[in-house]
């Protein structure tokens, strides 16, 4: 049933490639016509930042025999892409602080221009001068790097780390190894509202586009939901006071909708789960390190995939699961931001799905 895929040396066991030619399945459409190409994998819930409105100073990760190994996470990409996923992003947590994770983005490198066609990261950056080369030598061309400030003393408050410089020196270490970086910022009322223009600005005068989130009510955090949240139509009519906003067709079959700034010469997204609903066109499933997948972020419906991987028959269970997958995935999300003090919409965090 296996075939193991070459590496270079020196390395542990080669990742094993699930391939049962008995097991063929269809492309993956959910019963909203909608034809998935797109997979978020996530590699572990752990982070090496506390971001405030991604989860609390204390958190509780998962016990490490519960995550997926490196090669369960190849297989499961494997499934995936027999199925027609065409674009995987690794995600997390941080994925970075994973240990030997270069050997995934390496095998799975050695698929693009073949069943694969990209390969990419949302990374907090920390650890990203160190791997940017690896990352580029894989085959990665595009990464996207959360950076919601440029004052230091603020982003240690918000990240609950000192960390902005380590950042800052891994987004130019990515430019250097030929990365094209994309900043993603969250816009939080009070604390990098008023900071937003100088963030793009500077962002566009090093070559990288931005796109602002709004934040989402995803786990418990320590501090109330809507007094953070700011609303992206607010920002988007603050900066065509300041600046030039055109709309801009550029589509990465995301959420995101763009404008180009003609004062800064760069591109400028926006994510509105709130003020706009962007369901209609969702492309995407995600997989948590445990191997849950989500169809939704904004849903509390899930498939394991991990029992199907580890079960005797894992390509014919997984193609089960992922029909089942299909079958549930709703029209659109139900995130909602206007109850103070309410519940989380969905108690788990945005770090065990990876945005
Ligand atoms: N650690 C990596 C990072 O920060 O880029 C990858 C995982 S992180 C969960 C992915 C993205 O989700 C980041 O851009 C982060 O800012 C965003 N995020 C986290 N919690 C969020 C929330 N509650 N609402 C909106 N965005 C959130
Ligand atoms: Fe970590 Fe990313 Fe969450 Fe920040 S947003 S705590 S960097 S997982």
């Amino acid at each position: 049933m296996t075939a193991t895929v070459p590496t270079n040396p020196p390395r542990k066991p080669d990742l094993i490639v699930l391939r049962d030619p008995a097991v063929a399945a269809p492309p993956l459409v959910d019963s909203f016509q909608r034809r998935i190409t797109y997979l978020r994998l996530s590699v572990t819930d752990r982070c090496d930042l506390r971001c405030s409105y991604c989860m609390p100073e204390r958190m509780t990760f998962l016990p490490k025999k519960e995550v997926l190994t490196l090669e369960e996470l190849y297989d499961l990409a494997t499934g995936f892409i027999s199925r027609g996923v065409t674009k995987i992003r690794i995600t997390g947590g941080e994925p970075l602080v994973r240990r030997d994770i270069i050997d995934l983005f390496t095998a799975l490198g050695r698929r693009l221009g073949h069943d694969l066609a990209e390969l990419t990261l949302t990374t907090n950056g920390t650890q990203l001068a160190e791997h940017a080369e690896a990352l580029a030598r894989a085959g990665v061309r595009r990464v996207n790097v959360s950076l919601d400030t440029l004052d230091r003393a603020k982003f240690a408050e918000l990240t609950r780390r000192d960390a902005l410089p380590q950042v800052l020196e891994g987004i130019a270490a990515a430019k250097a190894a030929g990365l094209k970086v994309k900043l993603n910022a969250v816009a939080l009322k009070g604390v990098n509202e008023g900071e937003l223009p100088d963030l793009i600005a500077w962002a566009h005068g090093h070559g990288h586009d931005v796109t602002l989130i709004e934040v989402m009510p995803l786990g418990d955090v320590e501090e109330e939901r809507l007094d953070q949240y700011l609303p992206l139509d607010d920002v988007r009519s603050a900066l065509e006071q300041r600046w030039t906003l055109t709309d801009n067709a550029y589509a990465t079959g995301g959420p995101a909708r763009y404008v180009d700034v003609a004062e800064t010469g760069g591109r400028l997204g926006f994510i509105t789960p709130h003020t706009n609903n962007f369901c209609a066109g969702c492309n995407r499933l995600r997989v948590t390190a445990t191997g849950q997948l989500y169809p939704c972020l904004g849903g509390g419906e899930r498939v394991d995939l991990r029992s199907a991987l580890r079960s005797d028959a894992p390509e014919a269970n997984l193609v089960t699961a992922l029909d089942e997958a299909l079958r549930i995935k709703p029209e659109k999300h139900h995130f909602r931001m206007d109850a103070r003090g309410a519940d989380p919409a969905l108690p788990r965090h945005m770090s065990m799905t990876g945005g």
